[in-house]
């Protein structure tokens, strides 16, 4: 049986719905009337907003909490929001908060849910934890267990995915083997999946509450917002009630698709590889810089810019070493013949070998006049 099963009344998954932040007492009010019919169980409206800078929305406060029990009292749905501190914590109980969420950026911080399991010792409130912003998952079940152990019994987990390190079509990767793996460490955990946070927009809410659907996941956390366009905070992602509406009919009316695993470890695998190539890449930027330095030095200096002793260590070197982590010798030789080629033609001004703000006087020898010998004396390592 789930921790928080009384959250959810029925077999369908859970739908937490509602702004990312409360704005103001009419959005709040009409979102959430438009959201009693929509198949929502929980009505969410962030009140302290964590941002990433300063200067931006950073919540309506306390005086948001009346609007939330007016949305108790005028439409029956429970409303949960997010806290961060012990003021937060005092004040949501004061204001018959129903459900608490502890926000992604707070779960990395063990002193923060140390401070919020403090405060509520004697409480027993359902509090959902969102995945920390890093990808390490017995930190998020680190949080969960300082809450069981002041006493909650009814503790869930939201997984909203990682902060990207590069570029990624996600707002937060969502690592599908993250919550496959809290699943499998704690099976008796609500998981919930927050693909606002994953998305970043509204293009791809769907196909990602699909996914997490598909992998059993209990429920889902949808923002939605009676503008969606106008929002003070997340614009790009919120939808609104009534497109909530249709995204949820249109995934219940869906069997679960015996390949969505494969497709969410693709995904994952995917990441990693586009990861690893950005990494490539800067790697190699930094190599041209280093080589155009250690030129620039040479030059400088009067010293001979090539020494064919260093070359032929450096290859006999990176192949050794390249098969004793399992690659192909041949291949290796000849990926750092491209670069050191491509080192001596940006050399020779074809391209600047020097990013801005270095400089680096060029040879006066075009490239193609020279012989491909020659080319290689004119290396810099
Ligand atoms: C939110 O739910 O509005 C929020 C701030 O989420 P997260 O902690 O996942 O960034
Ligand atoms: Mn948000």
């Amino acid at each position: 049986m789930k921790s928080v099963s009384n959250l959810s009344t029925h077999a369908q998954p859970l739908i937490i719905a509602g702004p990312c932040s409360a704005e103001t007492e009419e959005q709040v009010l009409a979102t959430a009337h438009q959201l009693k019919d929509a198949g929502v169980s929980i009505f969410r409206a962030g009140i302290w907003k964590p941002r990433t800078r300063p200067g931006s929305f950073e919540g309506v406060g306390t005086p948001g909490l009346a609007w939330l029990q007016r949305v108790q009292r005028e439409t029956g749905l429970r409303v949960a929001t997010e806290v961060a501190n012990t003021i937060h914590v005092q004040q949501c109980l004061q204001h018959g908060i129903d459900v608490l969420w502890i926000g992604a950026r707070t779960t990395a911080n063990p002193f923060a849910v140390q401070e919020i399991a403090d405060a509520l010792k004697g409480v027993d409130i359902p509090v959902l934890v969102k995945n920390p912003v890093n990808p390490d998952v017995q930190l998020w079940l680190g949080a969960i267990e300082r809450l069981e152990k002041a006493g909650i019994s009814q503790t869930g987990a939201i997984h909203r995915g990682i902060s990207p390190l590069g570029k990624s079509v996600y707002r937060n990767n969502p690592e599908w083997n993250m919550p496959m793996t809290l699943k499998e460490l704690r099976p008796d955990l609500m998981l919930i999946n927050d693909p606002s946070h994953i998305a970043g927009n509204r293009e791809l809410l769907a196909g990602i509450a699909e996914t997490a659907l598909a992998l059993h996941m209990d429920g889902l956390m949808i923002e939605t917002h009676i503008q969606p366009e106008v929002a003070w905070s997340d614009a790009a992602q919120q939808i609104s009630p009534q497109a909530l509406a249709e995204l949820l009919a249109k995934l219940s009316g869906r069997p679960l698709d015996a390949d969505t695993k494969s497709a969410a470890d693709l995904s994952d695998m995917r990441h990693s590889i586009d990861y690893i190539d950005e990494q490539l890449i800067d790697l190699l930027s930094y190599r041209m810089q280093v080589a155009a330095e250690i030129g620039q030095y040479k030059m400088q200096h009067g010293l001979p810019v090539f020494q064919e002793e260093r070359w032929t260590e450096l290859l006999e070197k990176h192949a050794s070493l390249a098969s004793s982590k399992n690659l192909n010798e041949e291949f290796i030789t000849q990926l750092f013949d491209r670069i050191h080629q491509e080192s001596v033609r940006r050399q020779h001004g074809v391209l600047p070998l020097i990013p801005a703000g270095y400089s680096l006087q060029a040879t006066t020898t075009a490239p193609e006049a020279l012989p491909a010998a020659q080319c290689q004396t004119r290396a810099i390592f």
